[in-house]
């Protein structure tokens, strides 16, 4: 079998990649949504796969792993990752699971995710009623996440909130020391939500990245009473395009607070510092990021030998992106707790797409599916519709 075409089209919000061959099997992965000027770096790596077996996966994997980064820059090569695995299961007649060395269960665990409500400001009240409608959602989830510090409109809505600069937009950019009335207005927001969680409903909570450690070490250990899920993203994470592993390490030796990062790293190799000097307790790859299915699943496994829980990124993921986070997450060994659950964005993305489950999560859980490849395909004719002018040919 030969590749003969790489396309790309945006649908909807998410680049969607299909891999094209000469037996008539084809293949489909899917970057995060949002991420819509990806579609020219994907197109970039067609000379480099054209002509290539995609059932060796590694093979074709080799040519192109080199020519990615952290994210964004890993987006690309990690949804061409996904539709080879697409297109191997095809043909082999099993579902991805099987090639990456079988399923460890038939459910797998989402978290919250992509269920989400819009916070009416940044009132510990505020938190208490946004975390209750994650509570109540359909999905039943076992664990929620929130975002908290850096990574929600605190520094905007939260008078004197830090000694930083809030003038630069968007809230990533933003790094500083926090007030002492901004930690306590954390801490009191992350009672509020876990006095509506109690212990029946996990919580996490995503944090940044731009904590100085010293405020870090502070909330981790002010917590520890409450029992949180996870402290995600502290120190960097997101867009950072590099780890700090011994700033993590100091963080998570300070406390019993849960630590957790590594939503844009990219590649096994990124990921050592953390995984060999125990700098964080938990790790969250996102397939879409980090170089694919197989890269994420040998790093699970490298995780489990150290000690370290994995609770994989995903909420950008689509539906594509779902099907391939249940496929290896079926796969992973013990060490993991759930995956974050994507919605698609928008709606009709669940018209265009068939396979899933009805309904997608009960009780937090997904059963995994046995169709060949992802298990998933587009509704051609639905589709179709939805392709803008220049992607018309998507399909054919
Ligand atoms: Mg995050």
């Amino acid at each position: 079998m030969k590749i003969t075409h790489l396309k790309c089209a945006i649908i909807g919000e998410n680049p969607v990649v299909r891999i094209v061959t000469d037996e008539g099997i084809d293949g489909y992965g899917e970057a995060e949504n949002t991420k819509t000027y990806l579609k020219p770096h994907i197109l970039f790596y067609q000379p480099y796969l054209l002509g290539e077996d995609p059932t060796n996966v590694e093979r074709v994997m080799l040519k192109i792993r080199r020519l990615g980064s952290f994210k964004p820059w890993g987006s690309a090569v990690s949804a061409i990752e996904m539709a080879l695995w697409d297109i191997a299961g095809k043909a082999a007649g099993v579902p991805v699971y099987k090639l990456l060395g079988g399923k460890v269960r038939d459910k797998v665990r989402v978290y919250n995710g992509g269920v989400r409500f819009k916070m009416k400001g940044s009132s510990p009240q505020d938190y208490a009623e946004n975390v209750a409608l994650m509570k109540e959602a359909k999905e039943g989830f076992s664990i929620i996440k929130q975002g908290i510090g850096f990574h929600s409109q605190m520094p905007w809505q939260v008078p004197d909130f830090f000694y930083g600069d809030i003038s630069s937009g968007a809230p990533h950019p933003n790094r500083g020391p926090l007030t002492e009335r901004g930690l306590k207005h954390i801490i009191a927001c992350v009672e509020a939500m876990k006095a509506v969680t109690g212990d029946e409903v996990g919580l996490a909570l995503d944090c940044g990245p731009g904590w100085m450690l010293t405020d870090a070490i502070r909330l981790a250990k002010a917590l520890e009473p409450l029992n949180v899920m996870w402290l995600e993203d502290l120190l960097t994470g997101d867009y950072t395009p590099y780890v700090l592993a011994d700033v993590y390490r100091e963080l998570t030796q300070s406390t019993t607070t849960p630590i957790h990062t590594g939503e844009q790293i990219y590649l096994r190799q990124n990921f050592r510092e953390l995984i060999e000097r125990h700098a964080v307790r938990i790790i969250g790859p996102d397939p879409a990021d980090i170089g694919g299915l197989a890269e994420l699943k040998w790093v699970a496994e490298y995780a489990d030998l150290h000690g370290i829980l994995m609770a994989p990124h995903g909420i950008f993921d689509g539906l594509i992106g779902l099907a391939a986070l249940v496929q290896v997450c079926a796969t992973l060994p013990q060490n993991y707790i759930a995956f974050e659950y994507p919605v698609a964005r928008p709606e009709w993305w669940y018209e265009i797409i068939t396979g899933l489950p009805d309904p997608i999560v009960k009780n937090s859980l997904i059963d995994v599916w046995d169709r060949p490849g992802l298990g998933i395909a587009f509704d051609i004719p639905k589709a179709k519709k939805y392709l803008s002018a220049e992607d018309q040919d998507f399909f054919e």
